[in-house]
């Protein structure tokens, strides 16, 4: 079996993760600028304005950042498929040739519109946290200074302005709440959703280039994992439900023990197990 080096997205997730967390400094320092010893209408609009297109900027070039991250993750998907199946046995060759069939181009288009959906899920919802936190914020500068102003002198005052500036910090900082409850700072949030993302469209884009060509089964990659996966590495799974021989289906296996969010496993096609590795087929218990 021929492969290709295993998959490292560093690079390109951290690429993602900086650009938001250079968004997010710039939200902290539009934030520090508020002025909270005095409330000041035009003062807190312009804030809320700055923030609205620094985050619209971020949303734009996350979309471009997204799309072209997942099309390399399925480009290489692909590459890896070739190369397993032994159709050209050079990877540079295989560069030449790579393209996305029917069913990869669809599988990229929606790949990469439900990435940018997920990471503006991030952008729309690092907004209304830190919109609520400036009116939130404001209205009390208002209330507190009514009387004579927030004096920063005055120790309660000043116990008053830095909870305020706890609270706008905050808001910008633990936006993120998972379907399980946790709280994610939306740059780790980003960086799982985005090595999770293009590890999937690779494993996926090999399935698709595969199963057409006749390949219904795949063997999981191997490197020394010590979570969960460890038990699924080399194992044979069936690419295609209808594929005869007792082994599972690529689609049913258990979520929580593989591929896995930033699980780093790939999928080796093959077309006849007969032909795979002594090693591998007596791991899979047919010798
Ligand atoms: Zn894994």
């Amino acid at each position: 079996m021929n492969t290709s080096p295993q998959p490292d997205y560093n690079y390109d997730v951290d690429q993602i993760v900086k650009a938001y967390e250079q968004a997010i400094n710039e939200i902290v320092r539009e934030l520090e600028r508020l002025d909270l010893t005095k409330y000041q209408r035009a003062n807190m609009l312009s804030t809320l304005k700055s923030i609205s297109e620094i985050l619209a900027e971020l949303d734009e070039k996350a979309a471009l950042m997204a799309q072209s991250s997942i099309e390399k993750a399925a480009t290489d998907g692909i590459i890896h498929a070739i190369l397993a199946l032994e159709i050209v046995d050079n990877i540079a060759e295989v560069r030449k040739i790579v393209m996305f069939n029917r069913i990869n181009k669809e599988f990229v288009k929606a790949a990469v519109a439900d990435t940018q959906a997920d990471l503006l899920a991030v952008t729309q919802n690092v907004d209304k946290k830190v919109r609520a936190a400036v009116r939130q914020v404001t209205a009390e500068v208002m209330r507190n200074s009514l009387p004579k102003g927030i004096n920063a002198s005055d120790p309660l005052r000043r116990e008053i302005l830095t909870g305020l500036r706890k609270t706008l910090g905050d808001s910008v900082n633990t936006g993120i709440i998972d379907a399980a409850g946790r709280r994610w700072k939306p740059s780790t949030y980003v960086d799982v959703l985005v090595s999770t993302k293009m590890m999937e469209a690779h494993k996926e884009a090999t399935i698709n280039e595969a199963v057409p060509r006749g390949a219904l089964y795949g063997v999981i990659s191997k490197h020394g994992a010590t979570d969960t996966c460890s038990k699924w590495e080399g194992k044979i799974v069936k690419l295609d439900r209808s594929a005869p021989g007792d082994y599972p289906f690529i689609y049913e296996l258990p979520k929580r023990e593989i591929f896995h969010p930033n699980c780093r496993h790939v999928v080796s096609p093959v077309r006849r197990l007969d032909r795979l590795p002594a090693n591998v087929q007596k791991a899979n218990g047919m010798q």
